[in-house]
Formats: structure tokens, sequence, C-alpha cells
């Protein structure tokens, strides 16, 4: 094992190195996290619309474990299907204005066992080169070619899908919105592209569900495009504040994942307590639509102060913001000194983003207020100008 040694000593030295921080919550105070002794301005999860830690989604997981134990037991094709589940899927594929819906244990296996059943050998799947590694590990598990377009260049994926127009068949998959540029695909003209080549689209709205659309069903409503997409996948881990995945389309697609889908077949159902969780989550992500709005509004402030102090912080108005620092080591001293003046907010380093773009990625929550938003800025352009991220 003495490789593993060394190559853990190249990453360090390249500032890559990576380590488990404990975070624990701060008792009365969300949207903060207690790291080393230390309240800090939680803005690093994705707890967009500030629902993981609702009363009514703790009662309903703990009257359900209480009820119904704590696991499943078995696959939901063994005798882990219980009748919960199938009341969730119906209320998801009615949100989703979908003919139906199947829940994944979180968005990571959905985005694999979606994947690997839609595409196989002497397929192509298209991707964009900033997907998350999901999707990426879901096109190896398919073992269909993997074709990557330069980042929401339509341009390029037109040419690559005409240079492609033989093969067998194809899939177009995209996030809604990147996970670590906050910025948003161009879904109209992708919708338009896989019409034109007779491709299945597929859309990650991981960033984007609970967030975009009047219900919160995810930017592809939102923009009225739901019925030109082929393929919907969500997690229930980010805004809805529990854990969990849906996929939602055509009846056939999720008659197809439940004969397919690996993940679905060959892993454990999630726990009653969970899918209660999920179920009330649910429920609070379509009627309670001040938390979006609340969310929509600090993104504009946040984005708005960082410009003004002279940040770059990237297109569109969703909750992810990101400051891009270009090198590891300036990224994790920027990350650090942030930490020093009480904020959490992690940099990000290759491989998750590409050589030469380490950033800090701010995540903002429905749980901040105006107040703390405001003073983080402030406390953010101070230490910019400190470390020399920011020009005197
Ligand atoms: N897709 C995207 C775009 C993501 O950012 C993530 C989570 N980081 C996932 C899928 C995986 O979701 P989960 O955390 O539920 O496994």
């Amino acid at each position: 094992m003495k490789w593993i040694e060394d190559e853990l000593r190249k990453l360090e030295d390249r500032s890559l190195n990576r380590s488990l921080q404990i975070s624990a919550t701060v008792s009365g105070h969300q949207g903060y996290v207690l790291r080393r002794q230390k309240t800090l301005l939680d803005l690093s999860s994705n707890d967009y619309l500030g629902l993981a830690r609702h009363p009514a989604i703790a009662a309903a997981m703990t009257q359900a474990l209480l009820a119904e134990g704590t696991g499943s037991g078995a696959s939901r094709l063994i005798t882990g299907n219980r009748p919960p589940y199938g009341r969730l899927e119906d209320a998801l594929a009615a949100w989703q204005q979908s003919e139906a819906a199947l829940v994944f244990a979180n968005g990571y296996m959905a985005n694999l066992g979606v994947i690997q059943a839609l595409a196989g050998r002497g397929d192509v799947v298209f991707s964009d080169r900033l997907n998350h590694a999901s999707i990426v590990d879901g096109i190896g598990l398919s073992r269909a070619e993997h074709v990557r377009y330069r980042h929401n260049d339509m341009e390029h994926l037109r040419l690559l899908l005409y240079k492609h127009r033989d093969a067998g068949r194809k899939l177009i998959v995209t996030d809604a919105v990147f996970s670590m540029d906050g910025d948003q695909a161009p879904l109209a003209e992708l919708v338009a592209l896989k019409r034109e080549y007779g491709a299945i689209l597929m859309v990650d709205e991981a960033h984007s569900g609970g967030v975009y659309g009047a219900r919160g069903e995810g930017l592809c409503h939102a923009l009225g495009l739901q019925s030109g997409v082929d393929v919907h996948v969500g997690t229930f881990s980010k805004a809805f504040g529990v854990y969990g995945a849906y996929v939602s389309g055509s009846r056939t697609l999720i008659r197809w994942l439940v004969n397919k889908a690996r993940p679905v077949i060959y892993s454990t159902a999630l726990p009653p307590s969970v899918i209660a969780g999920i179920t009330e989550a649910l429920n609070l992500v379509q009627t309670e639509r001040h938390r979006r709005e609340r969310l929509a509004a600090s993104s504009r402030q946040f984005r708005s102060s960082l410009r003004m102090a002279g940040f770059q912080v990237g297109p569109g108005d969703s909750p992810i913001v990101p400051v891009v620092v270009g090198d590891n080591a300036t990224a994790l001293r920027f990350s650090s000194a942030l930490e020093a003046e009480g904020i959490a907010a992690v940099a990000v380093r290759p491989p998750t983003v590409p050589d030469g773009t380490a950033r800090i990625r701010f995540s903002l929550s429905a749980a901040h207020t105006p107040d703390d938003l405001a003073d983080a800025a402030n406390r953010i352009e101070r230490v910019a100008l400190r470390l020399g991220v920011l020009a005197q």
C-alpha cells in the first residue's frame, strides 16, 4: 500500500488533498454550522429552501420510524416496496405533470441507473463537459460512447450529433443548473436539437428542483419545456432537505427502469421514514412559495453585492454563486481565511472543476436573512482584498 501514501503526498503537494471535516448543526440557528468550535454562516450547503430542519418533516419521519421500523429490509422488487412508495410516486408524477415517476436512493444512483438503462454498446451519449460526476459515471457504466460537447455550446453539440447521426440510440444529457458554476443549460435549444436528431433528452434538475417553477417543479417547467424533455431527474437531498431522488417521464420509461436500472434492482429500498420525510417535503416545496421567493431575492442581493465589490460571479440567478480564483492553493487560503471570518465556504478544486479554475462556491439558502448575506458580502470582500484575490 506504499503507492497510496506516495500518491497522497503528491495530492498534498498540489493542494489537491481532501479530508473530512466535522460540521455540526447549531441549535436554534438554521443557516449556520459549527466547525472547530466556531459558529459559521453556512454558505456551503445545498439546503436551498431551508427545509432540512423543518419540524413537519421531522415529525413525519419520526412517526414512520416508530410505526414501520428503521429499514425496508429488501430491494423494492423483493419485499421492500411499501405502500407509501407508490403513493409518493403518484404525487411526484402529478407534481411533475408526467405519466409516472420512480424513486431512487439518491441523485448519484438515479443518474447511474437511468443512463445505464437507456444506453449501451453501439449507442452514443452526448454530455455537457461540465455535467456532474454522476452523469459521467453513468455513461461509463453504460458502455456507450461518451461524446462531450463544450459547455452549453449548441453549435458544437449540433456538429457532434450530425457526425454520429448513424449511431444506435442517441441520448443527450445535461444539468439544468450546473453544480459548480450556477449557470443554466440552454434548454429550449436542447429540446429543438433532440427533436431534429431523434435523440432522447435527459435533464438533471438536482440544483433547480424546488428552486424554479411555480410549485418548485424545476427549470424545465419554469420555461414551459417539460413536455420536450423525455427524462427528468431530481434529488431530494438538496432543496427538499431530506435524501433520495426521483426520475419522472412516461409510463413506458418508468417500467423500463424498474426492469433495467441496476440501482433499483440490486439495492435495498430507502427506509420508510425517508419516504415519509420526502412526502412531507414535497408538500412543503409546492405550498411554501415564500421560501423560493426569499431564495431568489437572496440570490439577487448576494450576487449584486459581490459584483459591486469587484468580483466576477458568473451568469444566472441560481443560488450557486461561484468566485473563480484559479489556482488550488489560493482557493484553499481563501476558504480558510473566510472560516476565520465566520463563513463556511468550500474551496472547489480539480477534478471537480477543470484545471486552473479552482473556486469558492457560495451556495445560498432561504434560511439566510438579508442581514446575514449583506454582512457576509462585506466580510468576503475584506478577506479577498487582504489576500490579493481582489485588487486594492
Ligand atoms: N446531479 C448533480 C448535478 C449534483 O450536483 C448532485 C449532487 N452533488 C447529484 C446529481 C447527486 O445527487 P445526490 O446528492 O442526491 O446523490
